[in-house]
């Protein structure tokens, strides 16, 4: 059986090319078993620009998924999902969470209490506070993020480490805490995003997909494709990484059930 990509964007988003047919045929072309679409739920206005769609816009954006569904019937699976940052916003309409449309939501954190730490315009911020707190509020707003039971991926795990900060104290203890207040199975996304960026590694690293191996958490596949030509990024090497920490499986979902694709 082919993998998943579930972790893609949109050009809504105002940072993403290529028509969605076009990433669906990406996927076809390396082989993938499913696509699915994760653009970024709406921010408020003064946050979203270049970031993310309009909050007007979700509709134009389930509806340009959703009917790709059946053209590809037999091809590939479409998934319809999104990208949404937590802690929550309320241009992001709680309807969705239940929407029967909607195969998975994706929980991502790149706002630690107002900071976009993951936006090279604000890297700064490193500089400014303790490197060891910084990873300690992350972890704090992911625990919330799992335990809140709306997600059903953790996306890209350790963000955090995007342009090569990393934490001086080792943070297992608080990653191993995040999964047993969770109240629900979440998986984690294995994303190859962290490749290209100047970390140079996958979210998240070796040692803590070891350990969420050791933790029984469910994982899955993402590129986070902001084009066509990114889907489906480095997963001989994410399937690799897997294997090598005991992994067999990995997760799908349609209408928010999950189900595993043997790897
Ligand atoms: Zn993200
Ligand atoms: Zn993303």
């Amino acid at each position: 059986m082919g993998l998943v990509d579930y972790h893609t964007h949109t050009a809504l988003c105002g940072h993403a090319t290529g028509t969605v047919e076009e990433y669906i045929e990406a996927a076809i072309a390396k082989g993938l078993s499913e696509i699915g679409f994760s653009d970024h739920a709406p921010l408020p206005e003064g946050l979203r620009k270049g970031i993310t769609m309009h909050d007007g816009q979700t509709e134009e954006y389930l509806a340009s998924i959703v009917s790709q569904i059946s053209r590809y019937k037999g091809r590939i699976a479409v998934r319809t999902g999104f990208e949404v940052d937590f802690p929550l916003h309320d241009t992001f309409d709680q309807k969705y969470f239940t929407d029967p449309r909607i195969d998975y939501l994706i929980g991502s954190c790149h706002f630690i209490d107002g900071w976009a730490f993951d936006h090279p315009d604000f890297i700064d911020g490193f500089s400014k506070r303790d490197i060891d707190d910084i990873y300690s509020r992350y972890y704090a707003i992911l625990k919330d993020l799992i335990s809140s039971g709306i997600f059903h991926i953790v996306g890209h795990f350790d963000l955090v480490k995007k342009f090569g900060h990393r934490a001086k104290k080792n943070f297992s203890k608080e990653i191993a805490a995040l999964f047993n207040a969770a109240r629900h199975s979440i998986s984690v996304e294995i994303n190859t995003a962290g490749l290209r960026k100047p970390v140079e590694e996958m979210y998240p690293s070796e040692d803590i997909v070891a350990l969420l191996f050791s933790l029984n958490v469910p994982v899955t596949l993402g590129s986070d494709a902001h084009s066509p030509d990114e889907v489906g990024h480095a997963f001989s090497s994410a399937v690799e990484m897997l294997k090598k920490a005991g992994y067999r499986k990995i997760s799908a979902f349609e209408k928010r059930r999950r189900f595993d694709i043997t790897l």
